[in-house]
């Protein structure tokens, strides 16, 4: 046999286990300091009530003969493709059941989508970006192309006509960054792919920190996107479900084949996830559960707001915060990335990730998140004050 060669060509990456070297030596050194991880990247507040009360139920109904449910449908039941169906509907988008496809997560879908495209497609990636959408292509064999996301388009890259273009990944509001596109700028990008008869692959994952209601959470509010994108949300940033595993993809009919495609590739390579993750599911689009889940969000919002208006008492340049639970900003003093990581935490105990790790364009950026505890969120700004007051 021969092993698929591609992923010889994947970088390698150090972010993450670097960070925790680091961190650990520093805590070594210095037992008697507190350090405040605000680079998590992961919810921390539990499930809500009326979800926990649906996935019991769930339980109880797997244990009962006349209850008890086998294999479900590949495509999810249809009391939560409904639900999905309610939620968009509620946004003026109008989905068919069948458009709207119940998956593990958005991870999973965003790699197994690319089953449907041929290898000599041209990938074109914002950068920095989100790394699984870079490695999925790589695996694949296909060449990625980046477009650069940096302080002067505020980390919302355009289309550029002189770069081609078939398949489009856009996040938004976007991780690393938290930058949002508006609806103008998300039509340049609907208009660019049904003119090269491109797919936008649409990251919708962090929609529901969005609090504006003029700025889009779903790439169907544009015109015409219909005919040219795939949606990917999940349920693992908006309610808590990122150990859970429940997220959804929508595949327009109107992208022709691509639907029957991805109905195909599922029943062929998915079975489905458990009822009982469903019916927790359901229950985040039920109104309690949207009451409880906002209350959550809320909570991360609200530290997001004290790290951002901190940093612009601090003269400090970033963007996100406002409808994201991510900080991007602009390491002071022209420091680089890792130079700025160290400092933090030598000087503040405070741990970031930094933007280097995310792309080229992310040298001399730091992510902040807002996931941390609002306690340990305001000692963590009263330290930066203290480091970075003009
Ligand atoms: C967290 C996250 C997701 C969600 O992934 P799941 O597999 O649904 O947990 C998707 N996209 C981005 C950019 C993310 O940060």
């Amino acid at each position: 046999m021969n092993i698929n060669a591609n992923y010889d060509n994947l970088e390698q990456s150090y972010l993450f286990s670097t960070i925790s070297k680091k961190v650990n030596e520093f805590i070594q050194n210095n037992p008697e300091k507190k350090v405040i991880r605000l680079g998590i990247g992961d919810v921390t507040l539990p499930l809500c009530k009326t979800v926990i009360e649906a996935m019991h139920k769930a339980v109880d109904e797997m244990g009962v003969q006349a209850t008890f449910r086998g294999y479900g449908p590949e495509q999810g039941y249809d009391f939560l493709r409904e639900a999905v169906k309610k939620y968009y509907a509620k946004r003026n988008v109008e989905l068919e059941l069948d458009e709207i496809f119940i998956s593990d997560g958005a991870k999973s879908d965003l790699g197994n989508i690319l089953d449907l495209f041929a290898r000599d497609n041209t990938v074109l990636v914002p950068d920095p970006v989100y790394p699984v959408y870079v490695d999925t292509n790589i695996m694949a064999g296909r060449k990625v192309n980046y477009i650069n996301a940096n302080q002067d388009n505020e980390f919302l890259p355009l289309p550029d006509k002189n770069i081609k273009a078939d398949i489009i990944y856009i996040c938004s509001p976007n991780n690393p960054t938290g930058a949002v596109y508006n609806k103008e700028q998300l039509s340049e990008w609907v208009k660019y792919a049904l003119e090269n008869n491109a797919v936008i692959l649409f990251d919708s994952a962090y929609e529901s920190f969005i609090s504006d209601e003029s700025l889009p959470r779903s790439i169907y509010e544009i015109e015409g996107a219909k005919d040219c994108a795939i949606e990917f949300c999940s349920l693992s940033k908006t309610a808590g479900f990122t150990g859970t595993r429940c997220g959804y993809t929508i595949v327009p009919k109107n992208l022709g084949k691509l639907n029957k495609m991805w109905v195909r590739r599922q029943t062929t390579k998915f079975n489905g996830v458990p009822y009982i993750v469903q019916r927790g599911a359901e229950a985040v689009f039920t109104e309690e559960g949207h009451a409880e889940i906002m209350k959550n969000i809320n909570y991360y919002k609200k530290n997001a707001k004290l790290i951002s208006d901190t940093l612009k008492d601090c003269g400090i340049w970033h963007v996100g915060g406002k409808h994201s639970p991510y900080i991007w900003l602009r390491c002071p003093n022209n420091m680089k990335s890792w130079e700025f990581f160290d400092f933090l935490l030598e000087n503040a105990q405070i741990v970031g990730t930094p933007g280097a790790g995310f792309g080229k364009n992310g040298e001399g950026y730091f992510r902040l998140t807002s996931f941390g505890s609002y306690e340990n969120t305001v000692e963590a700004m009263q330290r930066f004050r203290q480091l970075f007051r003009n």
